[in-house]
């Protein structure tokens, strides 16, 4: 079997044809045929996205979303790879659990699906789970994290930062201190007095952060920083790294464009965490993505079902989706910006991650040899968003009725399209 992709401009650059034989790359030129062509003139080729953050509520909260629909829309939203994290019901703090999510995703999924585990059972921040034993399993985990929940004891983010040295792993750290975060509900600042919402203050996440890149150098190992959203941070960050502390960060799209004036609205949608931070935040975290102290974007791609979101602030839940406009949102805040060319998107968004999540076959570039997972992506058009326009069983969208730029138009998982003309291509991993 094989594809040819035809006229794609690969990371931006000058256009040529991609063959695609048994899933890898095999030659890349011009005037290339094979037995299937796929037109991509003016469109961008980039590799699979790969999204070290995404929630797919599978197994226990199939009402919000499952492995098969989160793929579906990781595949929509131009991803190959995302990394499910751990806070299920029940939690994957063991090789069962962890076992059962790779499988599904092996199963159903329209993206490859790499575990997260657990750092502590129940993400109860009082024991370790079985680190070694998920390692070990058939989802060779390497990425641990208790989001949702911060790892807050210091004694156990050591351990933890000391085990998974073993086997290459890294701790994923929800950084939020939960004594200065009890009922919190928005960005701390002057707005938060304002309408009256308990305050989520900065220090709250740049404490434990400061913590942990100091615990990361201590022991000697790798610590990753989870959706990381206050200028303070990133100067935490940028400081470890100065030091050559083996600290990574990631950004979300929603922190990189939204700030909390929406708040205003009392409008749940935009009720997140960590919280939409000022509008000199969302600057912030743009110059660290830009200059390489934040690393990568990933989406935390978080789907609520109707009834946990629709409600009063204060009860509502903590999350959006994100898979499907993430490579949108990039676009219009950091490539329309000038602040990254096409080739970083493709490290913050593919490269990059697949290397701190150990993922030896995804984050590859487009070139012979190489798995074919890419994503044709058409950066003029524009489109409005409607929530119910998703793959994702859950329609938490904060950018309902957005003019966002950008399409993904097609996506190749391992040569095999997932997405054709911007539909999922039906009867894969049924
Ligand atoms: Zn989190």
């Amino acid at each position: 079997m094989s594809t040819v992709i035809k006229g794609a401009r690969i990371l931006g650059g000058e256009a040529a044809d991609i063959l695609v034989e048994d899933g890898v790359i095999t030659a890349i030129g011009a005037d290339l045929s094979g037995e299937e062509t796929v037109d991509a003139a003016g469109l961008i080729a980039l590799p699979g996205l790969v999204d070290l953050h995404t929630h797919l509520r599978e197994p226990g909260r199939e009402d919000a979303e499952t492995v098969r629909t989160g793929t579906q829309a990781a595949a929509r939203g131009g991803f190959t790879c995302v990394f499910a994290m751990a806070n299920t019901e029940p939690v994957a703090d063991t090789a069962g659990v962890v076992e059962q999510v790779w499988r599904l995703g092996r199963e159903h999924g329209y993206a490859d699906v790499q575990p997260i585990g657990a750092v502590t059972v129940g993400l109860e921040g009082e024991r370790l789970s079985e680190l070694g034993a998920m390692a070990d399993s058939a989802a060779q985990v390497r990425v641990f994290s208790d989001d949702g929940k911060c790892v807050s004891d210091a004694v156990l983010m050591r351990r933890a930062l000391e085990y998974v040295k073993a086997f290459d792993g890294v701790i994923a750290q929800h950084a939020q201190e939960p004594r200065l975060t009890e009922g919190a509900q928005m960005n701390e600042g002057p707005l938060s007095g304002e309408l009256g919402l308990t305050g989520w203050p900065a220090v709250a996440e740049e404490a434990i952060i400061a913590r942990d890149v100091l615990l990361a150098e201590h022991v000697g190992s790798r610590l990753h920083v989870c959706h990381l959203s206050t200028r303070g941070s990133v100067e935490i960050v940028r400081w470890a790294k100065s030091r050559g502390i083996d600290v990574t960060a990631e950004v979300t799209p929603h922190h990189l464009l939204l700030d909390d004036e929406l708040v205003r609205s009392y409008d749940p949608i935009f009720k997140v965490n960590p919280p939409l931070r000022s509008k000199d935040d969302v600057l912030a975290v743009r110059e660290g993505l830009a200059d390489g102290t934040i690393d990568i974007v990933a989406t935390d791609h978080a789907p609520h079902p109707m009834e946990d979101k629709e409600c009063e602030w204060g009860a509502a839940a903590f999350g959006m989706i994100g898979l499907e406009t993430a490579l949108s949102i990039v676009q219009q805040t950091m490539v329309d910006t000038g602040a990254l060319s096409w080739e970083r998107v493709a490290e913050v968004m593919s490269a990059t991650p697949a290397r701190i999540g150990r993922v030896a076959h995804h984050g590859r570039p487009l070139a012979v040899g190489e798995p074919a997972h890419v994503v044709l992506y058409d950066p003029a058009a524009t489109r409005t968003i409607e929530p119910a326009d998703t793959a994702s069983l859950s329609r938490n969208t904060p950018y309902a009725g957005r003019e966002l730029p950008g399409r993904v138009v097609a996506t190749f998982l391992a040569g095999k399209a997932t997405v054709l003309d911007g539909h999922l291509v039906e009867g894969i991993g049924q």
